[in-house]
């Protein structure tokens, strides 16, 4: 298949490819969507109510889960999911290093200890191995992140926690839709939580989340806490939160979550293009490419490279003059940031976590990029691996010390 394209880029080839344009799913569902928040406002109901009933019964339909709980975001999902596990001072979740802030904030927020383990550099998913060393009598629960749209192996992580009476919550902020062995994300561990923040596979227009549960005693749980613990009206047994989704998100989501399949499926189909490509033009031995596991369903949520050698830096730079956006998820690992120095690791401790911070780029990979813009991110690629910036190897020390915006 090599030499079927050509990915010289000319001057006026020099045209701008967003990392996310959400504009061109919204234009294909444009009047669905008017209709949507107007059956909102015709209702009155603009927290919880009928549309919210609806979604967290489609959710649970897409899942395969008894019950679902919506809330704010997918940090309350978490912070929510931990609660109705009852974690608190003197306790400890295993999280991996490698994630978004909220997995692990959530954990201090009540008061417990975040261990954090280190990942798997092929999947950049928690390492199963480095969870069983870091068990110990105070840990009551792991929270696998499934990153960047791939699964972990839940089957290990469930084993593991078995045998312990360990809670397990999946954060699936970036996964819905995943599969391992033909069973979605969401449905694996004790409860699981999702994010509607608009940059994920369903994304609300604003802040929404959700927690899944096959057991009727966290759904009740979780039902109390996000709405400050209230049962009946103004009588509080146990201290919750307001957390609650509006109508408007879930009318939209409702909307959206139609098409949530045909997305994944362009996602899909998009990465295997990207994949083709990059070894079509010779360049998957000069970075590494990301790749699908054994049994999952892969949803794409970041298709993420690794540079190695210090070049990443550069090549997003380059990348950037060429007006191609692409991001770094995520700059340093959760144990390297400022406010978890207190907990004591060492910025090597967690080596692969430590490597992958340093050498990881997410390309524009949203289910509406063209063949054309694909073309260009390539070319844009290449034109950097033949240039003397990328024999300028910068010291890893650029890599800024300060915590990025959200995903
Ligand atoms: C986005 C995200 C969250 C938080 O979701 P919000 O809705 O933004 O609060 C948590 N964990 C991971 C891995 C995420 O990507």
């Amino acid at each position: 298949m090599k030499g079927n394209f050509n990915y010289q880029l000319t001057e006026s080839e020099i045209q701008p490819v967003m990392l996310l344009d959400l504009r061109r799913q919204y234009e294909t569902i444009k009047d669905e969507i008017a209709a949507a928040l107007k059956r909102v406002c015709d209702s009155g109901a603009f927290v919880l109510g009928p549309e919210v009933k609806l979604l967290e019964q489609n959710i649970s339909a897409y899942t395969q889960v008894d019950y679902s709980i919506a809330c704010a975001s997918g940090s309350d999902a978490i912070l929510l999911a931990l609660m109705a596990a009852q974690i608190g001072p003197g306790d400890e979740v295993i999280v991996p290093s490698f994630t978004f802030f909220a997995t692990a904030s959530a954990v201090t927020r009540l008061g417990a200890r975040p261990i954090f383990a280190d990942i798997d550099p092929v999947s950049f998913n928690i390492d199963p191995k480095d969870i069983r060393r870091k068990i110990t009598p105070r840990t009551k629960a792991i929270i696998p992140v499934h990153l960047f749209g791939q699964m972990v192996d839940m089957i290990e992580i469930n084993e593991i926690a078995q045998s312990d009476g360990i809670i397990v919550i999946e954060d699936a902020a970036q996964a819905i839709g995943a599969e391992l062995k033909g069973r979605r994300s969401g449905c694996w561990g004790d409860m699981g939580a999702f994010s509607f923040y608009p940059t994920k596979n369903l994304g609300g227009a604003g802040d929404g989340g959700l927690v899944t549960t096959r057991y009727e005693k966290f759904a009740k749980c979780l039902n109390l806490y996000h709405v400050h613990g209230m049962e009946p009206r103004y009588y509080h047994s146990v201290i919750g939160i307001n957390s609650r989704l509006d109508s408007f998100q879930a009318a939209i989501i409702n909307v959206k979550l139609k098409y949530l399949e045909s997305w994944t499926n362009m996602r899909i189909q998009n990465a295997r293009r990207y994949n083709d490509m990059f070894i079509d033009a010779g360049l998957d031995d000069k970075i590494t490419l990301p790749k699908t596991l054994e049994d999952r369903r892969h949803v794409w949520n970041q298709y993420t490279i690794r540079v190695r050698d210090g070049l990443r830096d550069n090549m997003k730079a380059k990348l950037s003059e060429r007006k191609i956006g692409t991001e770094i998820y995520y700059p340093l690992g959760l144990h390297e940031q400022e406010c978890f120095k207190y907990l004591g690791y060492s910025p090597q401790s967690l080596a692969e976590t430590y490597k992958a911070s340093r050498e990881v780029l997410a390309l524009p990979i949203f289910p509406e990029l063209t063949e054309a813009e694909q073309r260009l991110v390539i070319g844009a690629i290449r034109e950097f691996i033949e240039s003397r910036d990328a024999r300028t190897v910068l010291p890893t020390a650029t890599v800024p010390n300060k915590t990025r915006e959200a995903a």
